[in-house]
């Protein structure tokens, strides 16, 4: 049997892959109600959920992980442009 969790939202036990990590523990709620608390909190206060997505950002952007990330996207999107172009040319 699959691992689940109970959601302490909307009490419903979804399987682990329905629940969001954060670090090595799983959030208390599911995906679906943490999107729709973060829906909440960002009507209710804007400007500080923009904000903190801006540091979040910077902190992803900054961090190892998100670097070989950006690095891994450029990578495969020069790929792509590579090619495209590479198709492009080819047409008449
Ligand atoms: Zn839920």
């Amino acid at each position: 049997m699959e691992p689940v969790r109970k959601c302490a939202k909307c009490e419903e036990e979804k399987d682990l892959t329905e629940f969001y990590k954060s670090g090595t523990k799983f959030k208390y709620t599911c995906k679906a109600c943490t999107s729709e608390i973060n829906k909440t909190k960002y009507k209710k206060h804007p400007d500080r959920a923009r904000e903190y997505q801006k540091r979040y950002q910077k902190m992803y952007r900054d961090s190892e992980k998100g670097r070989a990330k950006a690095k891994a996207y450029r990578e495969a999107n020069s790929k792509k442009m590579a090619e495209y172009q590479r198709i492009y040319r080819c047409l008449p």
